[in-house]
């Protein structure tokens, strides 16, 4: 058994990859297969994942537009559509910015590939990465529209736009290395996306996993103490009895006696103005120890890093 400290990783690379990348690098976190990673691998990947209904994986990568038409009526019809799941901000008359995941793309041009502005910002997409939208789009005659114009903002051009506009606009992925009850109070954070290491997957016996089970060690309890020699007591012997089931049982039935100390891995990805509320709830006293124990820092890093999102950001 091997015990680790929690921590967390800023994902702020994969911020300057393509769509396609990021989405091989964030999705390959639940079979544990970042080493299968290599030139052409994306591609096959994201396929697979789009074709198998693993939808979440096309969260993990964000597109900024601002979109400018010659009619406002255009822009009307485009909200009648109702898009879900996008920031969109009116930045004139007949322009707007416009981020969304992949899949809300993906999923808004099903719904209304009949508009004219989702036709020609769906265009715009596949045309950059045809593998995101190849199953969707028909081969042909759908790309020509007149009276829109589209253009991807740079993440610099993002990160340049008004505060407000940053923080709702900006996104950004976290990886943490925490214990199974921290993640299942992330998870209740909705308008992020995530995607978690698999239990049902990951077979702790082999041996990239070291043949063992990572545990977190837990704040609560000084090493030396009783009641930290029990808690190892308690992880030593649920570890021997879940690499017994292993023997003859699939990783799905032998997690089920895996505890909340499991270390588990979990990708956070959201914007600025979604961090924010997080980091208020979860940085506060109210908030579980273990849980305030990787906030904390991470508020810190985030003010360095966005100062004129979070410079203010005041948490009790
Ligand atoms: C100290 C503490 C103790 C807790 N104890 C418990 C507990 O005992 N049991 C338990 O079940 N949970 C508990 N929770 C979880 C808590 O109730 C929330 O589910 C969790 O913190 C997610 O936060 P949220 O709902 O504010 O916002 P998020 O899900 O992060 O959403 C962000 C914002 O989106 C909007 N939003 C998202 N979805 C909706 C919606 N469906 N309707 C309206 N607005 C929406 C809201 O404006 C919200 O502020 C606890 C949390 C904390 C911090």
């Amino acid at each position: 058994m091997r015990v680790i400290d929690p921590s967390y990783i800023i994902l702020s690379d994969l911020d300057n990859v393509s769509l396609v990348e990021r989405i091989e690098s964030c999705g390959r976190i639940c079979y544990k297969s970042e080493d299968r990673i290599a030139t052409g691998s994306a591609e096959a990947f994201v396929r697979k994942v789009i074709l198998n209904g693993h939808n979440s994986v096309a969260e993990m990568g964000v597109a900024t537009l601002e979109v400018e038409v010659d009619l406002e009526s255009t822009l009307n019809d485009f909200f009648a559509c109702l898009p879900k799941f996008f920031q969109i901000d009116r930045i004139g008359k007949k322009k707007i910015l416009i981020s969304g995941s992949v899949r809300a793309w993906r999923e808004l041009f099903v719904d209304s590939s009949s508009n004219k502005m989702v036709k020609s910002m769906v265009a715009f997409l596949a045309a950059r990465e045809p593998i995101l939208f190849e199953d969707i789009t028909p081969q042909s005659g759908w790309h020509s529209q007149t009276g829109v114009a589209v253009e991807k903002l740079s993440l610099a051009a993002v990160e340049a736009l008004d505060a407000g506009l940053v923080a709702k606009h900006r996104h950004i992925a976290v990886k943490f290395f925490v214990n199974r009850a921290v993640t299942h109070e992330i998870v209740r954070h909705r308008p992020c996306s995530f995607l978690q290491e698999s239990q049902r997957y990951c077979r702790y016996s082999e041996d990239k996993f070291g043949s063992e089970v990572t545990f977190i060690r837990p704040m609560f309890y000084q090493e030396g103490s009783e009641e930290y020699a029990l808690w190892e007591e308690a992880m030593t012997r649920t570890e021997a009895i879940y690499l017994e089931l292993l023997k003859s049982s699939t990783p799905q039935a032998a997690r089920t006696v895996l505890p909340n100390s499991c270390k588990t891995e979990l990708i956070v990805y959201a914007n600025l103005l979604e961090w924010i509320h997080i980091l208020r709830l979860r940085c506060s006293r109210a908030a579980e120890p273990s849980m305030r124990e990787v906030m904390i820092p991470l508020l810190a890093d985030f003010k360095d890093i966005f100062p004129r999102v979070f410079g203010d950001l005041v948490v009790q």
